[in-house]
Formats: C-alpha cells, structure tokens, sequence
C-alpha cells in the first residue's frame, strides 16, 4: 500500500509541475511578447558580456594608427568658457583648428558637431567656418534626421549632392528605424559647399544601449549615408562612392570589405573597451593653445582626424556594451576602426539557430535518458551550458560571430527538466506495472498469495500495536473438481473470475481478496472482530449461492462455497495459527455438508 502510495504522489507532483511550467510560458508568452522581448534583451546583454571579457583581449588594431579623436573634454569646455564665457563658442574658432590641423595633411576632417543655424549676431563668424570649410575636399560634416511634427519645424528639401544611391539586393530593410519626417538642418553654406554631410543619428535597442550603427537614413524619397560611413569611403577609396550596393548575403559592399548587416539594415559595430583606450585622444585645448602660440606641435598626416566633444557636462555621453558612459564621438571612431580592421559583428541566421537550439535540446535529452544517475544528468547538463557558452565567447573572438546564447540556454534548461520528469513518469509507470505483476494473480485480479502472506502478517502486526482484532476467511468451492469434469476447464476459470467478484463486492474496500492457491480465496479484515467477520462470511456464502455464475455466452450454472473463519486475537498470536483455526473452520463446514460457514470450536 505505501509504495502504490508514493508512486501516485510522485505522478501527480511530475504532472503537476509539467502543467505548472506549461501554465508559466504560455502566460509569459501571452503577455505582451513578454517572453520573446525577455530574450530578445538578454541575449542583448550576453553580447555586452562577451563584448566586454573580449575588450581586453582585443590590442592588435590595424587601424590605431589611422584614426585620431580631438575632444572637448571636461578640461577644454572649463577652458574655453573661461575664454569665452558662451557655448556653444564663437564658430571662427574651429575655422582657426581646421587650419590648424590641414596643414599637417589628414586624410580627412570629421565633425561630430551640428553647427545648426545660428544667431544673426554670429553671422561674421559662421561665414568664417564655412570659407574655411570650403578651402578643402576633405572635411565631413554631420546633421541629424528625427521625427519632428511639420507643423513644429518645416521639413526642409536637402541639396541633391549630400544624397546617395542603394542598390539592395537582399531582403534586408535597410530604413526600417531610419525613417524620418524632419531634419535639423545645418548652416546652409555647408550643405551647400564643399563639405561632405553625413547622418549622426544613432540607434538605441529597446534597453537605450547602443550596439548598432545604420549605414542609410531615408528622408523624403532619398538615402542619405551615415556620417562614419562616407568618411570609411573616403579612407578605403580616397573618395566617395556615391552609391553602395547591398548584395544578396546582406553585406554592405564598400572599398574591398563586405559589412554584414542585421535583417533591419543595421551594423553590428565590434567594441574596444573603454574610452580613449584605442586611439589618439587629443583634447581640444591643447591644440587652441598650440594656435596661440603660432606652435604645430601636433601631427595628424594620413589620419582621420575626429573632433567632436566628450565632456560629461556637456551631455554628449552614451550608453555602449563596454560602458555606460561613452562619447558619442568614439562610437562613429569605432565604426572608422572597425571597417579599417574589418572586423564588424556578423549575427548568426535564424536557421543556424535552430540547428544550434536542436542540437543542444538532442543532446541533453540523449544524456538525462542514458543517465542513470540524477547527479550526472544534471552535471552534465551544467557543462553544456559552461560549454556552449565558451564556444560563444571563442567564436565571438576568433570570427566576429555572434552566436546564440539566452535562447539555446533556456532550451537546454527546458529540455533537461521536461526530459527528466518524463523519464520519472515513465520510470514510476514501469514500477506500478512491475508491482503490479508481482502482487496481483492474473486469472482473477485479486491479490496473489505471496501478497496475502505479508498483508496478514502486516495487518496481525498493526491490530497487536493498536489493541484491535483483524479476522480472516478462507473461501474453497464446493465439488469444484466435478464442475471442471462436467463443463470443462474454461468454464471453470469463467466461474473462478466471478465468484472473485462477487467476494471483492461483498467486502468493505479496506478489506484484502486474496486468492489463496487452486480455487482457495481469502480475505483479510482489518479492525473486524469474529462475530462480524461471521456475519460477512454467511452473507458472501449467500450471494455466491444465489448467482448464477455465466459458464460460456449461452450456459449459466451455480455453485456453492464453504468458508472458514479465524481472528486476532482469539485464535492466535502468528499468521500461521490464523490460517490453522481458519482452515479446521472449512473443513468443518465441508463435513457438515458444504454451502455454508463452518461453526466455531
Ligand atoms: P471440495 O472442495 O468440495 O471438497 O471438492 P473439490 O472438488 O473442490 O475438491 P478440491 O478443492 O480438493 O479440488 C480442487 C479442484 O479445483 C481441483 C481443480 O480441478 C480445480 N481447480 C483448481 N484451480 C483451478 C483453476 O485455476 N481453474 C479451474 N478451472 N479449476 C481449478
Ligand atoms: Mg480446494
Ligand atoms: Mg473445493
């Protein structure tokens, strides 16, 4: 009885939880995408861990001595508000700093600054900044696009020269978030001079963490090219494109790199850690100072040169995998690194996914149901997630690949448990058959003899502790050998089958029909003293002599049962007396011409 007990509250726990856990997704699932954005932004977060473990590994750039980033940092912002007293300043001060920095030749000026229209009062020195502009071919300008109503601000119409041409080839979107309605526009001589005007707009994931640059901004029926990628151009080609084509692998082909591009047309850019550990910082006051005195202390030949401001104060701060305070500046200098390294982000497809996710799942199915031992399955099951994890780690430092980590990893956690529970309740089924095979006779579906043995001796045990009586009841039919002669050996099985049944209706369900052997049966009666086991015995005696027993589908016939009684603690201490006082009781019975209960001594 207690492990026909234990097994069912182990079926009801397992299916309990299977339920439980199928309750929990399909809510988590319901909810809001709740579930596909929870993975969505912590596999967000696993690439900002590998991003950041990785960062210190990275030191063999190819582009560290290409790029330089002039900034008004803290110690220049104090020094030119102390110089000044306005920001932004005067803007015939980065006319004096272009002039300053072409003469030792860049490659190319880059300005992370939106000289947006100005105060009439500073007309003199706006027209300063744009002459100076237009001396050269080599400097690159920023505007920003966002989605301004057009009854706040009118959308400008854009000269055609700061345009490009995408040819698309794939099914990438490549304007999905770059779709804008308004532009901040900026001085006018410079969108229509000679500088090279590209997008600064950056793309946030729902977490506010940057990750990604988008190449194209769409705006009016055009494209217009992210601000690092014409100023990447000009590095690789020595000059604009003018058009970029997207091939049908999504990669953004430019010079002889190929940028892959996530299915919303963004870059994965590949981070370096934190600020000013990667390229040539200058900060911006030096350089005024430089110009003060008449001094070229600074040489900038072959660079592209970034000048855009990084102080705290100034706001112009953001939030990147490697830290939460990064320069807007160092974000379009780690696109400029990145294409000179080439080495960009490349996301894995969705059905390289699914390869992993299945695979996984097989594996720790395979190794819960070969496992004999929880503690292995488990701890197997653990160095597969450590594993997997390494071989993200390791194919995100030696090929740039961003592999799946969050899903695959709730899918092995998944696949362990439901394997497990579905191991136990197959395991718990087998049991109960087993059990069954081993207690219960197969003619009749009353408990075998073996079982009769340790109940009585279970039952005579518990009636001793608790003061109580138990009874037993030995049942033989009558003249059953004739019977088989007469109607034959099936018959008689049929007849055995249904007196077992009309025993089993006879008695209280806390009472245990055993077959005895032959076409013997007994009963146990728990807590019954001898005269209401009497009682029962003369009332079963009755019902098997009333039926009328189905030999075969036409033949009926009946038959009759003599019975024994014996109970704890009348008749004896031990099983074996039971069965003695029982057995004298139906032999009784017999000589007293059968069908009924044999009397007491
Ligand atoms: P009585 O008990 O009234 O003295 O006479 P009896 O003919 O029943 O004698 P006994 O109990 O000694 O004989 C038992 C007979 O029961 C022998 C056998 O033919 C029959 N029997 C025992 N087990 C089975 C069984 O599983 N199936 C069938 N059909 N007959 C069985
Ligand atoms: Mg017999
Ligand atoms: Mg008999």
């Amino acid at each position: 009885m207690s492990k026909i007990g234990k097994v069912t509250v182990l079926n009801i726990l397992a299916c309990t939880m299977i339920i439980f856990t199928a309750v929990v997704v399909f809510w988590l699932l319901a909810k809001n995408n709740l579930f596909t954005d929870f993975i969505r932004d912590s596999e967000n977060k696993s690439f900002d861990y590998r991003q950041k473990v990785l960062a210190s590994r990275k030191n063999n750039f190819l582009a560290k001595n290409n790029i330089a980033v002039i900034t008004v940092d803290d110690v220049s912002f104090e020094y030119l508000w102390d110089k000044y007293g306005e920001w932004p300043i005067p803007r015939d001060i980065y006319a004096g700093l272009i002039d300053y920095i072409e003469a030792s030749q860049p490659k190319s000026v880059v300005f992370d600054l939106l000289f947006i229209k100005s105060l009439k009062s500073s007309d003199n020195a706006d027209n300063k900044l744009i002459n100076t502009v237009n001396k050269y071919n080599n400097i690159f300008m920023a505007m920003n696009f966002d989605n301004i109503p057009d009854d706040a601000r009118k959308p400008l119409d854009l000269p055609e020269r700061i345009e490009v041409n995408v040819n698309n080839q794939s099914k990438v979107n490549i304007v999905s978030n770059m779709t804008f309605s308004n532009c901040r526009t900026i001085l006018q001589g410079l969108l229509n001079g000679k500088a090279n005007v590209g997008i600064a707009n950056v793309n946030r994931s729902t977490d506010g963490i940057i990750r990604t640059v988008s190449p194209f901004a769409f705006y009016k029926g055009h494209y217009y090219p992210y601000l690092s990628l014409i100023a990447g151009d000009n590095f690789l080609n020595g000059k604009l494109s003018g058009g970029y084509t997207i091939n049908k692998n999504s990669e953004l082909l430019i010079g002889n790199r190929a940028i892959p591009l996530t299915e919303n047309g963004e870059i994965i850019l590949n981070w370096y850690g934190e600020a000013g550990r990667v390229f040539e910082m200058v900060p911006m006051y030096k350089l005024l100072l430089d110009i003060e005195k008449s001094g070229q202390n600074y040489n900038f030949k072959n660079k592209t040169v970034y000048i855009g401001t990084t102080a705290t104060s100034l706001h112009d701060t953001k939030s990147v995998p490697v830290s939460r305070l990064y320069p807007g500046v160092e974000i379009h200098a780690t696109f400029l690194n990145n294409l000179i390294d080439n080495n960009f982000i490349k996301k894995t497809t969705l059905g390289t996914d699914i390869i992993i996710c299945s695979l996984l799942a097989i594996i720790t199915i395979l190794i819960v149901f070969a496992s004999s031992s929880a503690i292995f399955a488990t701890l197997s099951t653990i160095m597969i997630l450590v594993g997997y994890t390494f071989i993200t780690y390791y194919l995100m430092f030696i090929s740039n690949l961003w592999a799946p980590l969050v899903l695959p990893a709730i899918i092995v956690i998944m696949a362990f448990a439901l394997s497990y529970i579905i191991k136990y309740i197959i395991k718990s089924r087998d049991f109960e058959y087993q059990y069954k095979l081993a207690t219960v006779d197969g003619l009749t579906d009353l408990y075998n003899h073996r079982y009769f043995q340790e109940s009585l001796k279970q039952q005579m045990e518990t009636a001793k502790r608790y003061g109580t009586s138990v009874s037993l009841i030995i049942v033989d039919i009558d003249f059953f050998k004739k019977f088989n002669d007469t109607y034959g050996h099936q018959a008689g099985d049929a007849v055995l089958r249904q007196v077992a049944q009309v025993l089993k209706k006879n008695v209280r369900t806390s009472d245990i029909v055993c077959r005895y052997g032959g076409e013997e049966m007994s009963i146990i009666l728990p807590n019954t003293n001898n005269t209401e086991a009497r009682i029962n015995a003369e009332r079963i005696c009755k019902a098997v002599a009333e039926k009328p027993f189905k030999l075969n589908a036409t033949d009926e016939s009946h038959v009759t049962i003599s019975l024994g009684v014996a109970t704890f603690p009348k008749d004896g201490e031990i099983p074996k007396d039971l069965i003695e006082t029982a057995d004298k009781g139906l032999y009784r019975a017999k000589e007293n011409g059968r069908n009924q209960v044999g009397a007491a001594e």
